[in-house]
Order: C-alpha cells, then structure tokens, then sequence
C-alpha cells in the first residue's frame, strides 16, 4: 500500500467529484500465462485510456520478469481518476493497495491528466503489481509483505530500465535509511504491531533489508542459480494460489523447503524480534546486486 493518509484526501475527493458518466469498461491484457481485466471506474478520454492500458501492459511485464510468468491467473486492476492537482514532484499515483477479497484487485488513483510518462517513471504501480509475488501475509508481519514489495518496486524498475543501477541501489539505500532512523527501539513484528500509521518506514524499509539479504545469500551461495526470484517462482508453482493467510514463520519455513540449506529462517531468527536495523552496507556494494539482482532481466532458472 503507498499511502493511508492520501487515501483518505482521495477517497473525499472522489466522493465530491462529478458522478460516473458511464458504465466502467474492462479490457484483458495477457501477460505471461495470465489475464488482467483492467477496469475504468471513470470513463477517461479513449487516447488516454489506451496510453493508460499500455502502461498497466507495462508494468504487468515488469512483475513477470523474477520468473518469467505473472503471478496469478487472473487479477484484476482497477483504475481510479482522481481529481488532484499536478503540481511538480507529487506522484501522478498518489494511492495503491490490493484488495484481496473475492480474487486479487489492485486499486490504482491515477492522476490520469498527467503526461504517461511520468506514470512510467512512478513506482507506486509497480509496488502494487509486487505484492502480487507474494501470498496473504499475516498483518503481524507486514514487514514480509510490504518490504519485499518494497524491494521488487526498486529491482523492477531498475530491470526495466526506468531506473539506472545507480538510482535503484540509491533509492534502496535513501529507503534503508529512512528505515534504519524509524522506531530504532523497535523490532520488525514490533514495529508491525504499533502499525503503519507509528512505524511506516520501520516495517517497509526493514522487510526490504531482509530480502535484499536473503536474495545475496541465496545467489552467492549457488553461483547465481538460485535466488529470491527463483524461490518465488518455486513458490509461486506449490502455492501461491491458495486463498490461505500466512503466519511470517510458515511462509519463510515453506520457502526454506524449497531450498537445499535455509536461508529465511536464519534471517528471522536473526531480525524479525531484534530492535535496530539489519546491516546492509556490505549488500549495497556487493558485486552481485549489481551483476545479477539489478542487471539479469528475467532470471534464469
Ligand atoms: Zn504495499
């Protein structure tokens, strides 16, 4: 989810706005070995509507590439105009989440009066798409959930060109901070418990770190072979469909199955109940974020 305060100033905004003119039109896009309905809850000017279904195209793309297929069957991506002034610097996407009941949507607030481009170069889409690698995570974990969507949003962009490796592995390290200054006296499934609103950055940025390491581990350790992607995608294929919630210590314990030595449990053994902030310095400059994680499209296995 981006934002629960800008949530609230669109959800006014749109509750004042001019009623629905039309009935909502749907188109399919297919990315591999899926189907997206992407939904207009306004209709928008067809120009803009088809620069806006090729965007979501787009992004669709980008979370294929960690295993070369879309997550899910089927998802639904719900596109909602807003009424926010442009103004330089604010997001063209001021809100995202995913909704999870009854099948997954993605809910996106769209300044759809800013140029498409600027939707390209936002990361707000790409974050939403991400959590999409993951299943339901318990909220007593949301670290798990938001910070390896986090993590993806940054890698993702960069795979796709949107970012340079040097402005992923900034924003990565702009983010770490951020991270690393919230609640220190905080643990991860603390800072989860005190929730978003008291620890935002402490949950995102501290779940991100932990991905970030586990991918390096998995990757070094296996010459490349394996890594975060690679498991996912494993994931993906025994039981990412499933309606089921997870608890932070079964989805890291089923990942770990998934591989020869564990690398997830160690990791929250070692930070899920531990105040502070993992060590990511040596994962920022390490060779591999930038030879593999940031520089291979699509991973290989
Ligand atoms: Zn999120």
């Amino acid at each position: 989810m981006r934002s629960f305060k800008l949530l609230i100033v669109v959800t006014c905004a749109a509750l004042t706005a001019e009623p629905v003119r039309s009935a909502p039109s749907e188109t399919r896009i297919t990315p591999p070995g899926a189907t997206v309905i992407v939904e207009f809850a306004e209709r928008v000017d067809d120009a803009v509507s088809r620069d806006l279904l090729d965007w979501i195209d787009h992004v669709a793309d980008q979370v294929s590439m960690p295993y070369g297929r879309f997550p899910l069957a089927t998802t639904r991506v719900v596109i909602i105009p807003t009424e926010e002034r442009t103004s330089s610097g604010r997001s063209p996407v001021p809100f995202g989440r995913v909704t999870r009941r009854g099948g997954e949507t993605i809910e996106l607030y769209v300044d759809v009066d800013r140029p498409i481009a600027d939707m390209y170069a936002d990361w707000t889409a790409t974050h939403e798409f991400s959590h999409l690698l993951l299943p339901k995570i318990s909220w007593r974990q949301k670290w798990i959930s938001e910070g390896f969507a986090s993590y993806y949003q940054n890698v993702l962009m960069a795979r796709a060109g949107q970012y340079s490796q040097a402005q992923a592995v900034r924003k990565l390290s702009q983010g770490f901070d951020r991270g690393r200054g919230s609640r220190p006296e905080l643990s991860p499934n603390q800072a989860a418990e005190e929730g978003v609103r008291y620890a935002r950055y402490k949950i995102y940025w501290s779940g991100a770190a932990i991905a970030l390491l586990a991918d390096l581990r998995l990757r070094s350790r296996s010459d490349g072979k394996e890594s975060l992607d690679t498991v996912l995608g494993r994931f993906q294929q025994c039981c990412l469909q499933s309606k089921k919630r997870w608890s932070g210590i079964q989805f890291f314990t089923r990942l770990d199955s998934l591989i020869d030595e564990p690398v997830f449990m160690p990791l929250y053994r070692e930070h899920a109940d531990t105040p502070g902030f993992p060590d990511t310095n040596n994962a920022l400059s390490h060779p591999l974020l930038h030879e593999q994680v940031l520089g291979v499209r699509t991973s290989p296995n």
